[in-house]
C-alpha cells in the first residue's frame, strides 16, 4: 500500500538516515564495549535488593551471586532495572496505563522469499498482522505478529512449521523458513511512571515506560532518557549547575513517554482490530494515507524519533534566540554551521556549564 523511505526525509543530515535492527545481544555488546572504554565495569549476578535515602545520599543493599549482602552508598541512584522495576516499587511510584491483552509473537528465522532482502515488510493481513524486519545477516528476519486467537495465560509454541504455516497464509508468498532463533511471546503493556524522580532517585528506560514493541521505540526512548539526565546530573554533582537542573528531566522526559506510549497504544490497536468491517476501513485508509509522501515522511519522522523538542522546559525557556543555529530545546542537526557543537555533544562529559543551561547554571 505505501512505502516510508526513511532516506528521503529532513533529517537526511543523520549519520543513519535508516532503520537498524540489530539483535539485543548486540545491543548490550556495544553498550557495554562504551561503557568499557568509560571506566565503568557491569557487575552481572550482583541484584539491588533495596535502598533508602540517607544524609546526602542513597544507601542500597546489593546481593552477590554467593548471597552476600553488600551496602552500597552513592550520591545518586538511577534505576535501570527494566519493566519489573524493583527501584520504581522500592520508591512507590505507581504506574499508570494498561495491558491490551492481545498476544504478539516475535521470532528470528531465516527466510526465502521473494521479498526483497533488507527491506521490513508490515502485512496487514485478515488473519492478523505481521512485521518483516530484516536482520543484519542476508536472509534472516525478524518476525513480530499478532496471534488474535492466543490467550496471554495459554502462550502458543513457537516452532517452525507453525511460522511457516503463518508466513505463507498471512503473506500469500512461497517462503522457506529455517534455522529458528530467538522466538518470545508477549503480551503489549503501555504504561508510564507517574514520577521519574523521588529525591536523589530516578527512573530510565522501561523502568520508566513499558510498551508494546510496536514501532520499536522502547530502547531509544531509554537512551534519549540516560542522555537527558547524565549530563545534567554530572554538572549538578561536580556544584556546575543548580539541583533545580535535575527537575527538568522528569519536565523534559515524562511528557516524551506519555506521547510515545499514546502513539504506540494507538497504533498497536490499529494492528489488533479483529472485526472485519473495521480491518477493511484499516485497509483503506492506510492505502489513501500512505499514498500522501507527506504523512509517509510524517510517518518515518516518528518512528525515527528524531523530532524531539523541549522548548518550554525550565533548561531552554529562558534562552535567547540566536539567528540560523538551533533553538534552545532542539535538536542540534549535523548543519554545516554546527559541525563543532555536534562534536561536542557526541560525548557528554566534555559538556560545559554554559549559557545552555540558562538560569539554572551557576
Ligand atoms: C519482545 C520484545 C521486543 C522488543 N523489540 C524492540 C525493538 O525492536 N526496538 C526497540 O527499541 N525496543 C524493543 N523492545 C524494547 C527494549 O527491549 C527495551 O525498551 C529495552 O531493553 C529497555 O532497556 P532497559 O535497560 O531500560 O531495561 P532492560 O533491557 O529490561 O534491562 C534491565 C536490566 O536490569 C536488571 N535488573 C532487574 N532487576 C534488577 C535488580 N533488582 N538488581 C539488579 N539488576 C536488575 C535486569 O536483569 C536487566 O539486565 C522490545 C521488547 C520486547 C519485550
Amino acid at each position: 500500500m505505501g512505502r516510508v523511505e526513511f532516506r528521503q526525509l529532513d533529517w537526511s543530515d543523520a549519520p543513519y538516515p535508516m532503520w537498524l535492527t540489530i539483535p539485543q545481544s548486540e545491543t548490550e555488546r556495544c553498550l557495554e564495549e562504551r561503557l568499557d572504554a568509560l571506566g565503568a565495569t557491569v557487575e552481572r549476578q550482583t541484584a539491588l535488593r533495596s535502598l533508602r535515602e540517607i544524609e546526602g545520599g542513597v544507601e542500597a543493599d546489593l546481593v552477590r551471586a554467593d548471597g552476600t549482602v553488600e551496602a552500597c552508598r552513592s550520591a545518586w541512584l538511577v534505576g535501570c532495572d527494566g519493566a519489573r522495576s524493583d527501584v520504581r516499587r522500592a520508591l512507590g511510584v505507581p504506574l499508570e496505563g494498561d495491558t491490551s491483552g492481545e498476544v504478539f509473537m516475535l521470532a528470528d528465522v531465516a527466510m526465502e522469499s521473494p521479498l526483497v532482502d533488507g527491506e521490513g515488510y508490515n502485512v496487514l493481513a485478515r488473519e492478523g498482522v505481521l512485521f518483516i524486519v530484516p536482520m543484519p545477516t542476508p536472509g534472516r528476519v525478524r518476525l513480530i505478529a499478532h496471534l488474535p486467537e492466543a490467550r496471554p495465560d495459554d502462550p502458543p509454541v513457537i516452532d517452525l512449521p507453525m511460522l511457516q504455516r503463518l508466513v505463507d497464509t498471512r503473506t500469500g508468498l512461497r517462503t522457506t523458513l529455517s534455522s529458528l532463533g530467538w522466538t518470545s511471546v508477549f503480551s503489549p503493556k503501555h504504561f508510564i511512571a507517574r514520577s521519574l524522580r523521588v529525591g536523589r532517585v530516578f527512573l530510565a528506560g522501561d523502568a520508566a515506560h513499558i510498551h508494546s514493541p510496536v514501532g520499536g521505540q522502547g530502547l531509544n526512548t531509554g537512551i534519549q532518557d540516560g542522555y537527558n539526565l547524565m549530563w545534567k546530573l554530572g554538572l549538578v554533582h561536580r556544584g556546575l549547575a543548580a539541583p533545580t537542573l535535575l527537575d527538568t528531566y522528569q519536565e523534559e522526559r515524562h511528557p516524551v513517554g506519555e506521547r510515545m506510549i499514546r502513539g504506540v497504544r494507538r497504533a498497536t490497536w490499529a494492528m489488533t482490530l479483529r472485526v472485519r468491517p473495521l480491518q477493511l476501513v484499516r485497509r483503506r485508509v492506510a492505502g489513501v494515507l500512505l499514498r500522501f509522501a507527506r504523512v509517509r515522511d510524517r510517518l518515518g519522522a516518528q518512528i525515527g524519533m528524531l523530532q524531539l523538542r523541549y522548548p518550554a522546559s525550565l533548561a531552554t525557556a529562558a534562552e535567547p534566540l540566536s539567528a540560523g543555529s538551533p533553538r534552545p530545546g532542539e535538536r542540534a542537526a549535523q548543519q554545516a554551521s554546527t559541525p563543532a557543537l555536534t562534536e561536542r555533544l557526541r560525548d557528554a562529559r566534555t559538556t560545559r556549564c554554559s549559557s545552555s543551561t540558562g538560569s539554572l547554571g551557576r
